[in-house]
């Protein structure tokens, strides 16, 4: 349920309102709009909640319903668009965040190197998985805490925030003592007690659509992290299984504007994943920002012929170069800056 307060509500008006949410055991998220605030109580059993108990209080104007299956997620539940703050690069306003890294972090001169290339491009993002999950058990499966311990010397260096995968509610202490953005990765979607636990954790979360979620299955996954109190989720529209085989997925662009129609949260395109194929990079990241992208993933490898995972869908130094010249003018277009 949502409370909306009138326009001309005081402060302390909306403090009431707040304090009787929080006393009957419900979590609060407070958005301020230019014309009114939005006050949206989250919690399981919120539809037990009688609206007349806070229709009744000084400064509401009324209270509504989502209508959604999804909540918190859901564009009624605020009034703005969340915006999310990583050691000071806003992730979902005016400006298109790019993350760039290799998909595995492979050594540590390696992540380095990367780190200093897509920084010099313009990245604002140092991407690098350490956990992987790979679709064969015979496949490299990351370097674990030595990896994690790459990327954070990576961010020393150049002072990019970084962004890497977990997989179990069990790595979260370990991956958010190194990891500045929690990646959950398609395989992990619907994990539940993996979505739970991360949103009982204080860290943004980078959700990727699972390879056969729909739109509304993505949503409801993003709901069980912020049910819990963490507001800091992206959604990341990565490709999906259907009965093209040319491409490793299908791009779904649609998910893009639609995302960006049915919920507040930021929306990233990977159009690494998504194609699985370097040439195709560039131009889905074009459309996809065209779209309203709020930022890119791309994997980006010193050496994509040598690459321990993702080579052929990873950009050279120069390949990720150019992609960041390419889409400057594509996002002026839409009105945002790169
Ligand atoms: C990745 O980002 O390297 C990755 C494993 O992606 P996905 O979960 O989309 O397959
Ligand atoms: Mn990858």
């Amino acid at each position: 349920m949502i409370i909306v307060m009138q326009q001309q509500a005081k402060p302390a008006q909306v403090e009431n309102v707040v304090r009787r949410i929080e006393d009957l055991g419900y979590k609060v998220h407070l958005s301020r709009g230019e014309a009114r605030t939005i006050i949206g109580i989250i919690g399981a059993d919120e539809h037990l909640i009688h609206e007349s108990s806070f229709e009744a209080m000084d400064g509401v104007e009324k209270t509504m319903r989502v209508m959604q299956p999804y909540k918190v997620a859901s564009r009624d539940f605020s009034e703005v668009r969340t915006v999310i703050d990583v050691n000071g690069v806003p992730i979902g306003g005016q400006r298109i965040v790019v993350m760039a890294g290799p998909c595995s972090i492979e050594g540590r001169e390696m992540i380095i190197e990367t780190a200093h290339a897509v920084k010099e491009a313009g990245a604002t993002i140092l991407r690098g998985g350490a956990f992987k999950p790979r679709s064969s058990p015979y496949s490299f499966q990351g370097l674990g805490e030595e990896g994690l311990r790459y990327l954070a010397e990576a961010r020393e260096e150049t002072g990019l925030p970084v962004i890497t995968e977990v997989m179990t509610p069990e790595d979260i202490q370990i991956v958010g003592d190194y990891a500045d953005i929690l990646q959950v990765g398609a395989r992990n979607t619907q994990n539940y007690s993996l979505l739970r636990a991360l949103g009982n954790q204080p860290k943004p979360v980078f959700l990727k659509r699972g390879m056969s979620s729909t739109i509304e299955e993505l949503l409801m996954s993003s709901e069980y992290i912020l049910s819990g109190g963490n507001m800091n989720v992206m959604l990341c529209e990565r490709g999906i299984r259907t009965f093209e085989t040319a491409t490793r997925f299908t791009f779904d662009i649609n998910a893009i504007p639609l995302l960006k129609e049915l919920t507040h949260l930021p929306v990233v395109a990977d159009p690494a994943h998504g194609t699985g194929k370097h040439s195709l990079v560039t131009p889905v990241a074009m459309g996809a920002v065209a779209a309203g992208a709020d930022a890119i993933m791309v994997e980006v490898h010193p050496d994509p012929a040598a690459a321990w995972s993702d080579g052929p869908q990873s950009l050279t130094l120069d390949r990720f170069a150019a992609l960041m010249k390419t889409l400057a003018p594509v996002a002026e277009s839409v009105g945002r800056t790169l």
